[in-house]
């Protein structure tokens, strides 16, 4: 056992006042493992409060445990989390590595005197906290938050420590962020979790349905749009983009979960190897990157949208209108031409 969890079983022993805290627009990755990790920790007798910077998606409504999440943004909770992160013995972050990723509530996280601890995969942590639970390998933070229970627990059988409950709220981040087992990322660690979570009685097929199958008429409406009229395949660079401005968005009435997941759907075109999708909301464009194999999206990401992630999954923003922002992504693509194209 490392000396992070040591500290931190020993820290624990004792009953604390816990902060949860994940990246802005949540995913079922960042909710799902705060969530499993609130109820392990409230379980143990601490009191926990989970604090979102923004709100989440629709579909992400009926994961056990939502209704005690705080919106930071939201003004009726913002008094509640600002006292509560005062007193807090303990914060611990979630699903990212840059309080940048907080929005407004970064500040508050940084200047906070309680001890912080990171659980995170994503690549090139800002070493804000004492203790860290970081792996890029992991599939998702929900594999860590998993492993790190189990190995606080003496490796136990799931069903000793894990309620049904929490176990949706795991498989939810970890079925999300390996794109249903299909990514990369997959390992035999995976799948090894996933059956050690199914001894609960978790039924993985309900939860990938309340997550996928589960969008109102509109989305599916506004998905035939985007694939029939914006997607754009550009053969030479094995890149697929789509721009969709606020215009189309408030014409398709698009709440920020609706466009959540296109941007994927540009890699199944044939020979496609990247896929972005530029969405022009509340005065800035929220850009998101996917790619297969070796071509990594997070340079690209970090290198010219501020952003950053994973290899294989990145995300980024730009203060530049829409079509500038496009415009600089055209430019910088034949820089990535070779490497593009020498995809397996
Ligand atoms: P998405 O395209 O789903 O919004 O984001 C994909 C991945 O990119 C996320 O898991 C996250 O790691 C990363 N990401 C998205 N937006 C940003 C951003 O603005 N900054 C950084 N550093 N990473 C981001
Ligand atoms: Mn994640």
């Amino acid at each position: 056992m490392n000396q992070t969890i040591q500290e931190l079983i020993a820290f624990l022993s004792l009953p604390q006042k816990i902060i949860i805290t994940m990246h802005r627009d949540p995913d079922a990755d960042a909710l799902g493992s705060s969530l499993g990790w609130a109820s392990y920790l409230a379980g143990k007798g601490h009191e926990v409060t989970v604090i979102s910077p923004t709100e989440y998606t629709a579909n992400l409504r009926w994961l056990p445990g939502i209704e005690q999440v705080l919106i930071y943004e939201k003004a009726s909770d913002q008094g509640k989390c600002k006292r509560k992160i005062e007193e807090a013995t303990l914060i611990c972050c979630l699903d990212f590595s840059a309080l940048s990723r907080l929005k407004d509530l970064g500040k508050v996280v940084q200047d906070a005197q309680a001890i912080k601890l990171l659980v995170d995969h994503h690549l090139e942590p800002e070493h804000f906290a004492k203790w860290m639970v970081w792996d890029t390998n992991a599939a998702a933070t929900a594999q860590l938050i998993y492993a790190l229970v189990k190995e606080m627990e003496g490796n136990k059988p799931a069903q000793e420590i894990f309620d049904k409950g929490m176990a949706e709220c795991l498989y939810a981040g970890i079925m999300t962020d390996t794109g249903s087992f299909r990514h990369g990322n997959v390992t035999p660690a995976v799948h090894l979790a996933v059956a050690d979570l199914m001894l609960t009685g978790l039924d993985t097929s309900r939860v990938h349905r309340l997550i996928y199958d589960n969008a109102p008429l509109s989305r599916l409406q506004f998905l035939g749009y985007v694939l029939s009229q914006k997607l754009v395949v550009l053969p030479e660079y094995r890149t697929a983009y789509m721009v969709l401005t606020e215009a189309e968005l408030q014409k398709f009435n698009s709440s920020t979960g609706e466009t959540e997941g296109i941007v994927n759907y540009g890699l199944q075109v044939e020979n496609v190897v990247m896929s972005a999708m530029f969405i022009e909301r509340k005065g800035e464009v929220k850009i998101s990157f996917r790619s297969v194999g070796s071509f990594s999206v997070r340079d690209l990401a970090s290198t010219h949208f501020n952003g950053g992630g994973h290899k294989n999954a990145s995300g980024g923003r730009s203060e530049q209108s829409v079509t500038e922002t496009v415009a600089t992504f055209l430019r910088v693509l034949p820089s990535y031409q070779s490497e593009l194209l020498s995809v397996d």
